[in-house]
């Protein structure tokens, strides 16, 4: 008897939605980012207007406070700073 369920294709773990890059795009465009110190960065959320704080850590991992970030391991928050900074460096 075979039993092979096709799994379907899950996206890894670290990878950004389509949505979250829109978003995040959204938020740099509307100026949102706002840069505290050389590691930490408050960013307000265009649909709630939330502002939460976003740090860059010693080996360039990015941690948020929101929720997303905490369960997903990425937010719109977090590349939105991404973002900023790759616009920086340009
Ligand atoms: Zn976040």
């Amino acid at each position: 008897m075979s039993d092979h369920k096709q799994t379907s294709t899950v996206s890894s773990w670290a990878t950004p939605s389509e949505n979250v890059l829109k978003k995040a795009q959204e938020i740099v465009s509307s100026n949102n980012v706002q840069q505290v110190s050389s590691s930490d960065y408050l960013v307000k959320s265009t649909s709630s207007g939330t502002i939460y704080g976003v740090e860059i850590g010693v080996q360039g991992i990015f941690k948020c406070e929101c929720q997303s970030a905490e369960h997903r391991g990425y937010c719109s928050h977090i590349e939105a700073v991404k973002l900023t900074i790759n616009n920086e460096q340009q």
